[in-house]
């Protein structure tokens, strides 16, 4: 250990998961780690073999991505079952069951993860199938950033905790019909908008040890005003002033997935309405937490933040 480092950081600089490099040290608290002491560091920690039938796209995942779980059970009449601590939804398309999942950008959620489904069949018997799915590293740089005093009280963690907890019940709410066809499209027609920052950045305030998680979404430096579009169908389910986030607009696109715009100007949809890809929802502004104008687009997967580029590149199943 040398001064600074965290046993978080040493887990995700490894690829191993911060439960088994305590595990394997017998630790008990990870914040109790002295400078000088050494620790073990397992040497093949990649375990991810699956089952016949079970394909994962991608097939090797990195932090802030969204997993597809495939499974390929044409007699089986219902599938449960969580990775890790994340309730999965499958959806039955002929013969495979679907389900998708949000690996954690943060920098503790590296290595392997258990995956525990149960499925049953015609006899109603229940099926136990059990794997390990391993996440890799993902690439995110570090940004420091200066605060000023009154953004600095917009840190204060009785306000954050309120608005959190509001972020976290709107994206925790499961509804089952899947409201996006194909690929999302980019929620601006501005041609390559300059990204400010990036998904997943870890950010430095003022000089201090970067965090844990990094940046909850994709930020797109554009001028205050600049129509922001539905990126995918989905109905809104949030469309108010936050004290953070600034005027935001959350879209709940189904199976468990959500998108949100945050700092914006003005918001035109309402909440409660059904929306299509391309459909106005707002304009861009730099309200609440913001250093100018920008576009923030968060994603969610099961509550867990994921990269929104890859619903862009990719037609998630
Ligand atoms: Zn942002």
């Amino acid at each position: 250990m040398r001064a600074g480092d965290t046993l978080a950081q040493i887990a995700a600089r490894f690829g191993v998961s911060l439960p088994e490099l305590m595990r394997l040290n017998q630790l008990t608290n990870p914040n109790l780690i002295a400078v000088g002491q050494r620790l073990l560091i397992p040497a093949e920690t990649n375990t991810q073999v699956l089952p016949t039938g079970v394909t994962l796209a991608p097939q090797n995942v990195a932090q802030g991505e969204t997993l597809t779980l495939a499974v390929a059970a044409p007699d089986a009449t219902d599938m449960q079952g969580a990775l890790d601590k994340q309730d999965l939804h499958f959806r039955r398309v002929g013969d495979t069951w679907y389900a998708l999942a949000g690996i954690s950008r943060c920098a503790n959620y590296v290595g392997n993860f258990p995956v525990a489904l149960t499925w049953r069949d015609a006899q109603g018997n229940a099926q136990p199938m059990q794997f390990d799915v391993h996440v890799n590293a993902g690439a995110f740089g570090v940004q420091d950033l200066t605060l000023t005093a009154q953004m600095s009280a917009l840190l204060d963690p009785a306000i954050m905790n309120a608005e959190n907890a509001l972020v976290g019940e709107t994206v925790g709410a499961f509804t089952a019909e899947q409201k996006w066809q194909g690929k999302f499209r980019l929620p601006l027609d501005v041609k390559n908008p300059r990204i400010s920052t990036t998904f997943g950045e870890r950010r430095s305030y003022n000089g201090g040890a970067p965090g844990l998680c990094g940046h909850e979404g994709t930020d797109y430096a554009v001028a205050g005003g600049t129509p922001v579009y539905a990126p995918a169908g989905g109905v809104v389910v949030l469309a108010e002033p936050l004290k953070v986030r600034g005027n935001v607009v959350f879209i709940d696109h189904g199976r468990g997935v959500f998108s949100a715009f945050y700092h914006l100007d003005k918001i035109i949809a309402k909440q409660g309405q059904r929306v299509q890809a391309g459909d106005l929802v707002a304009q861009v502004g730099t309200t609440g937490f913001s250093t100018g104008y920008h576009l923030h687009w968060s994603m969610w997967v099961n509550g867990v933040y994921v990269n929104p580029s890859q619903w862009m590149e990719q037609e998630i199943p």
